[in-house]
């Protein structure tokens, strides 16, 4: 297994791999780059095939989150860790508290969050052991309502702003009245994005492949349900895409109606040039990485603190970032993910904080 020059390496700055025979821990914790702060991102939990899946998985995912919380102009790096298992075989207790054990001898560098295969419980357990998890913290979350931690208000509420400023900077308008959106995947995200649109007077379509999930939004919401076939492909104004992943491909963008996507799902693209194809459609697209940051976002304040007026503020800059992305695209030719990925990087290259004063920060509000 190759790891410098694996060809997802991309210059991380540290690489763990951590073993405990007696709970059957095996967990690889990848920090891509501090220089903006603590490495944070989530801990997964997969039954990956071999050691070098899990690798591949760890430094794609954790490259990712530099770019977020950069793009996002959060105090924070990109790490991520993954535990080699089944969540539903092999998730004890001990295996947790060994892993916060693990993370307690990073000694902040990396801060683990819930991710697919962990939820805010097994972070708690993990919390045993490190004061170096996050979102698990009961408090008043950006809208001011108790929060249990869980990021996904914010992201919704992220997801809605970015949206608006994709179809502002598209269709010219800041009224969302009658705006048709189409929304894939009703979940935590979903469900809360329809709200916030029924809520702008948006008229709504809905899929999702849990029948109740679709339901509640048709029962609460009035939104119009549709099918697995054609949730992508309706004559909307805007996709929203937040199930899954590389929905946007070679098979679905020559048919895709609507001009605006703007969704919360990860990994939307399934391969880069789908971001120029999009583009090439007159399709403008809100970079998942840019529009999807609320929870991180959310995260982040939990450990440094911050009022629930001030975290939304600076969940609205997500807008600002969109439009930055937008009109820089309009200038050079150049799609929306390509301009996205530029403008992290300036972010987190040009950072100024010295890290190491904001790694005592972290330490002291941890
Ligand atoms: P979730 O599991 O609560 O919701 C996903 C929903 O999509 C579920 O209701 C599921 O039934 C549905 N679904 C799955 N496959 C589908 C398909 N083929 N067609 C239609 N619906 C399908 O997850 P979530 O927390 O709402 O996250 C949604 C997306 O946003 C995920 O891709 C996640 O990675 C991403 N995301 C979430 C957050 C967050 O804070 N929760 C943050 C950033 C990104």
């Amino acid at each position: 297994m190759n790891v410098f020059s694996h060809p997802e390496f991309d210059n991380h700055e540290h690489l763990s791999f951590f073993c405990d025979p007696e709970t059957g821990l095996k967990a690889i914790v990848a920090i891509h780059n501090t220089s903006r702060g603590p490495a944070l991102g989530g801990c997964r939990m997969f039954p990956y095939a071999t050691d070098e899946e899990a690798l591949r998985d760890v430094l794609r995912l954790s490259r990712g989150m530099t770019y977020k919380s950069a793009l996002a102009n959060l105090d924070l790096g990109g790490g991520k860790s993954v535990i080699i298992g089944d969540p539903r075989k092999h998730k004890t207790e001990a295996l947790l508290e060994a892993m916060g054990k693990h993370l307690e001898s990073l000694g902040g560098h990396y801060i683990a969050a819930e991710d697919s295969g962990t939820s805010v419980p097994d972070l708690k357990v993990m919390g045993r052991q490190t004061r170096h998890v996050a979102g698990i913290a009961e408090r008043a979350g950006f809208d001011g309502k108790p929060s249990s931690g869980d990021p996904s208000p914010a992201t919704a509420y992220g997801t809605f702003i970015g949206l608006k400023a994709a179809v502002r900077h598209k269709l010219g308008r800041d009224d969302l009245k009658g705006l048709k959106v189409a929304i894939q995947g009703i979940g935590n995200v979903g469900f809360r994005l329809a709200r916030h649109l029924k809520e702008a007077g948006a008229e709504l379509w809905v899929y999702d492949i849990f029948a109740d999930n679709m339901q509640r939004a048709v029962d609460e919401l009035g939104a119009t349900p549709a099918s697995t076939e054609d949730i992508l492909f309706l004559p909307v104004d805007v996709i929203a895409p937040c199930a899954m992943g590389a929905v946007l491909n070679d098979d679905s963008i020559p048919q895709l109606k609507a001009t605006v996507v703007a969704g919360a799902a990860n990994n939307l693209l399934e391969h880069p040039e789908h971001d120029q194809a999009l583009k090439d459609r007159g399709i403008l697209y809100a970079p998942d990485f840019a529009i999807n940051a609320g929870g991180i976002i959310d995260v982040f304040y939990e450990r440094t603190g911050a009022s629930p007026g001030a975290v939304r503020a600076h969940v609205d800059t997500i807008g600002d970032t969109l439009t930055e992305i937008f009109t820089r695209s309009d200038h050079s030719g150049r799609p929306t993910g390509a301009i996205a990925n530029e403008l992290a990087e300036e972010r987190f290259r040009k950072h100024v904080t010295p890290v190491n004063a904001m790694r005592e920060r972290v330490a002291r509000v941890g």
